[in-house]
C-alpha cells in the first residue's frame, strides 16, 4: 500500500569535507524529487558549517530537509586535525556513536525508511538491521581503490603483498593488469605487515560494503566503465552517479535555471580574494596547487614546491591550510608570509579556497593536486590538466588512472623535487598544453554526457531513486 507521505532518508556520512562533500549533495538530489532528508552531522562539523556558510537559507528551500546532529565519540575539546577521523574507528568510540544513532533513530518521526551510510561507518549496518532499516552503502572514495582494497586478500595469497619491489606491475587485481605497479597501489598497501589495523578495517570494511545489497559509487560507466564491470562481478547493484557535482548541477540548472546559486558545504572560511586575483590573469596561464582538506606537508616539502611552481615561471594559486605545515607552533604562518613576499608578482596564496570555482576559472590552466577523489572528478568536470602529488589512501591510485587510463595529466609520485615539479609544470602549461588540454575537454565531455538526460549516472540516480522508494513502501 502507498503511504501518505514521502519517503523518509537519513544520510550519516563520515564527518570529513572529502567524504562529506558527495553526501550531501546525493542529499541535495533526492530532496530535489521529493524525499523527506535527514542529514546528520557530528556536533562539532555543524557548528563548523554553521560558522562558514549560510546553511539553513540554502536547505529551507527544500521542505523537509532537516539536519540533526550526533557525537563523534571524541571529547568536544579534542583539537580534530590531521588524521583525527581514525580515532572515530575505535571500537569504544564507534559504540559511543553506535548508541547515539540507535537513540536517534528509535525516536525519531517519521520514521526513517532508508539509510544512506558511508560504508566507513560499518556499525551503522548493525544498527540498520537491528531496527530493520533497508541500507545503501556510500564508497565515496575512488572506485579503482575500492576494487584494489577489495582485492587485498588475493594480493597477499599470491605473495604479492607486503610488497618488494615498488615497480614490479600487479597481476592480481583483474583489470588493472597492464598498467598499475605495485607504487600505484593504496597508500596501506606500503605496511610491511598484512596483519596492520588499518589494512584490516580497510578490507574488512570493503568486504561488508560488497556484502550490502546496494553500492553507491561516485564515477560513471563513460569515465569508468571496465573497473564498475569488474566491481559488479562481485557486487551486482552498484549505483554508478557520478561525477556528483556534475549530476548536482545538471538537475538543479534543469529545475531552476542556471542562474540558481550552488552552495559550497564547507568546513573552513573560503577565501574568495584569490577569485579577484584569477580575474586579473590571462586564460589558462595559472596552475592551481591544492592538497585537500587532511593533507600536511614538511617544510622542506613546501619550499620544494614553492620553488618548483616559481621556476615554473607560472603564475600559481596556491593553498596552504591552516595547520598543515608540519613544524613548530607559528612557524607555518612564518614561512608562508616569507615565500608569499618573495614572488608577489606571480603567486598568490590562501588558506582555504572556493575550489570548485577555482577549477571552473578560465585562468586556470592546470591543478597540482594531490588526488583526493573529489578533487579529481570536480577537475575532470572543470576539464582541466592535472599534475598529481599523492599523499595517502586512495591517492596514488586515482593518480596512475589520471596518467595512464585517462591520460589527462602527470604524476609525481614519491617524490618532491623543485626541478621535477618544474619540468611537469612546463609540460603541461607550455610544452604539451595543446595535447593535455584536448584530452582533459574530451573527459570532461564525457563526464557531462554521464550526467545529462540519458546518460548512465542521470538514469542510474532514477533507478536509486526508484529503488529507495520501494523499499520505503
Ligand atoms: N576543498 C575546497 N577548498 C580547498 C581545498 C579543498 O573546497 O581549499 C574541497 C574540494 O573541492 C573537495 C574537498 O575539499 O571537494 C576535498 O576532497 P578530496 O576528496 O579531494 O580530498 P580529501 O580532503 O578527502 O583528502
Amino acid at each position: 500500500m502507498e503511504k501518505d507521505r514521502s519517503s523518509h532518508v537519513l544520510f550519516f556520512p563520515v564527518p570529513t569535507q572529502g567524504h562529506m562533500n558527495p553526501m550531501i549533495k546525493l542529499a541535495e538530489l533526492l530532496a530535489l524529487t521529493g524525499f523527506r532528508i535527514t542529514y546528520l552531522n557530528t556536533h562539532h562539523n555543524h557548528e563548523r558549517l554553521i560558522k562558514f556558510t549560510n546553511i539553513a537559507a540554502h536547505y529551507e528551500r527544500y521542505p523537509g530537509f532537516e539536519f540533526k546532529t550526533i557525537t563523534d565519540g571524541l571529547p568536544p575539546d579534542h583539537p580534530r586535525s590531521g588524521h583525527w577521523f581514525m580515532e572515530m574507528y575505535e571500537e569504544a568510540t564507534e559504540m559511543k556513536i553506535k548508541q547515539g544513532l540507535r537513540e536517534m533513530l528509535v525516536n525519531i518521526s517519521p520514521p526513517v525508511d532508508c539509510m544512506i551510510v558511508d560504508v566507513f561507518l560499518v556499525f551503522a549496518l548493525d544498527v540498520a538491521g537491528e531496527l530493520g532499516i533497508p541500507i545503501v552503502c556510500f564508497r565515496t572514495s575512488s572506485p579503482c581503490c575500492f576494487w584494489t582494497s577489495y582485492s587485498i586478500p588475493a594480493m597477499i595469497q599470491a605473495g604479492e603483498l607486503p610488497i618488494e619491489d615498488m615497480d614490479r606491475l600487479i597481476t592480481t587485481v583483474p583489470g588493472m593488469e597492464t598498467h598499475f605497479r605495485c607504487r600505484d597501489l593504496p597508500s596501506y598497501c606500503r605496511a610491511a605487515d598484512m596483519e596492520d589495523t588499518f589494512i584490516k578495517l580497510v578490507v574488512n570494511r570493503t568486504l561488508k560494503s560488497v556484502q550490502a545489497n546496494a553500492l553507491i559509487l561516485n564515477t560513471a560507466e563513460e569515465l569508468e566503465g571496465p573497473i564498475l564491470s569488474q566491481i559488479r562481478t562481485q557486487c551486482p547493484n552498484v549505483y554508478a552517479i557520478g561525477p556528483i557535482n556534475a549530476l548536482l548541477k545538471s538537475r538543479v540548472d534543469a529545475k531552476h535555471g542556471e542562474s540558481y546559486h550552488h552552495f559550497s558545504n564547507t568546513l573552513l572560511e573560503e577565501n574568495k580574494s584569490c577569485i579577484s586575483w584569477l580575474d586579473k590573469q590571462p586564460n589558462r596561464s595559472v596552475t592551481y596547487a591544492c592538497f585537500g582538506s587532511i593533507t600536511s606537508m614538511s617544510r622542506e616539502q613546501l619550499i620544494e614546491l614553492w620553488y618548483g611552481l616559481v621556476n615554473s615561471k607560472s603564475k600559481f594559486l596556491l593553498v596552504v591550510r591552516p595547520n598543515s605545515v608540519i613544524g613548530k607552533d607559528g612557524e607555518e604562518e612564518d614561512v608562508v608570509k616569507e615565500l608569499f613576499d618573495k614572488a608577489k608578482d606571480q603567486g598568490y596564496i590562501v588558506d582555504w579556497a572556493p575550489q570548485e570555482a577555482v577549477l571552473n576559472h578560465p585562468a586556470v590552466g592546470s591543478f597540482l593536486t594531490h588526488s583526493g577523489w573529489n578533487s579529481t572528478l570536480e577537475v575532470v568536470v572543470a576539464g582541466v590538466p592535472m599534475i598529481c602529488w599523492p599523499y595517502f589512501a586512495d591517492q596514488q591510485v586515482n593518480n596512475r588512472v589520471v596518467s595512464e587510463v585517462w591520460k589527462i595529466g602527470l604524476e609525481m609520485k614519491d617524490v618532491c623535487d623543485r626541478k621535477i615539479l618544474e619540468k611537469m609544470v612546463k609540460e603541461v602549461m607550455v610544452d604539451r598544453k595543446e595535447e593535455f588540454a584536448k584530452s582533459a575537454a574530451e573527459m570532461a565531455k564525457l563526464a557531462d554526457q554521464s550526467v545529462s538526460v540519458g546518460g548512465s549516472s542521470y538514469s542510474n540516480l532514477d533507478r536509486l531513486i526508484e529503488d529507495i522508494k520501494e523499499m520505503s513502501l
